[in-house]
């Protein structure tokens, strides 16, 4: 076991692409297997599937399960090690809204309607109004880190005042709840700030996005990334091969800095700058690159897909895993708060309903 926690989870949004895979999974699996100097883990990981937080945009709850399984088998597909890392929906850990039930009672609306991330996101999904839930969810990411006591945060820069709630809440709670041994229920959690690598999507407009059909699946063979770099938007003034061009404003070249060595990536530059490389060959390359860097995701993908059970397995396991940890917190939570104390209870007799 590592010495320090960390809890990570995405929604279950089915097949995940290239961007999730540069954004998250890579760093996730370097954390799982990161080891000090004496061979122990530095980190002792949790990958949550944050199933009710589809709820905070989607109200569909048709496909989620399909979508669970398929993004369970990019994380393991990944390098994700289910006996290293508990992998685990958060549906399926009662605890979970049982803890953001008791938070959402220590914050106050206008604390979570002046938080920026709020706000953006309900800027960019043009929404004209927040459900009671979607405004919480911050205090339901709070509970989701501390029901396991992670005290590490990986974030990108625009998380971190969802951090700063996780320890706010934390040190209310301390406050109002001392733990009767310890002092302190909950430490607070630290953000480690983390520089995700985002991926541009095939349209060069905006992050890779399923819902925007401009990503490169992870599940994608060979032949499928060939046919879809042929449509990544490229330096829109080198019109023809021997044009010069611009690499620092092309989609593909930003991919070459990502999948390919820094010798490839210093050539492709001089020779599109000099105008002696063709978009069609330099996409040609980096669709093989990318290939070449996913097959052997690919084939644990394909061993995962032939075998359903296991895969389920993975994931009750995991959910056995999470529940014992989260039901230690909430007895700690309870006793704190002293809800569920009982006085002995004696009967006389038969008792009636
Ligand atoms: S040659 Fe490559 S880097 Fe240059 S514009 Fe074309 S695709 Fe982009």
């Amino acid at each position: 076991m590592g010495t320090q926690r960390i809890l990570s989870g995405m929604r279950p949004t089915g097949k995940l692409h290239l961007g999730h895979y540069t954004g998250a999974l890579e760093s996730w699996v370097e954390q799982q297997n990161l080891l000090d100097e004496k061979g122990a883990r530095v980190y002792d990981t949790c990958f949550l599937i944050a199933d009710y937080h589809n709820l905070t945009t989607s109200l569909d709850t048709s496909e989620i399960y399909s979508h669970t399984l398929d993004m369970l088998i990019d994380w393991l597909a990944a390098g994700i090690d289910p006996e290293k890392s508990p992998l685990f929906r958060q549906s399926q850990v009662k605890e979970h809204a049982e803890l953001f039930l008791l938070f959402a009672m220590l914050i106050t609306s206008s604390r979570l309607e002046r938080n920026p991330t709020l706000k953006e996101q309900v800027r960019d999904l043009n929404m004209e109004s927040l459900t009671y839930g979607h405004l919480g969810y911050p205090v339901l990411q709070s509970a989701d880190i501390l029901l396991y006591r992670a005290n590490v945060v990986p974030v990108g820069e625009d998380q971190i005042p969802h951090v700063e709630i996780t320890r706010e809440i934390a040190r209310k709670f301390n406050n109002h709840y001392p733990h009767p041994v310890n002092g302190e229920v909950f430490a607070e959690p630290a953000p480690k700030i983390t520089k995700f690598s985002r991926l541009v999507g095939l349209d060069g407009k905006a992050k890779m996005s399923k819902s925007l059909g401009n990503t490169i699946l992870l599940a994608d063979g060979p032949d499928e990334i060939q046919k879809k770099m042929r449509t990544a938007v490229t330096d829109t003034q080198k019109l023809r091969k021997n044009d010069p061009g611009r690499p620092e404003v092309c989609t593909v070249y930003s991919y070459h800095s990502k999948f390919s060595s820094p010798e490839q990536l210093s050539a492709l530059g001089s020779d599109c700058r000099a105008g002696s490389l063709g978009c069609v060959d330099c996409k040609t390359l980096c669709a093989t690159n990318i290939s070449q860097e996913l097959a052997p995701l690919l084939e644990r993908r394909r061993y995962y897909e032939t075998r359903m059970d296991l895969v389920k397995n993975i994931l009750f396991d995991g959910e056995i895993k999470a529940k014992l940890i989260a039901s230690q917190t909430m007895q700690e939570v309870r006793a704190a708060m002293k809800l569920g104390e009982l006085a002995p209870i004696h009967y006389h007799g038969q008792t009636e309903c």
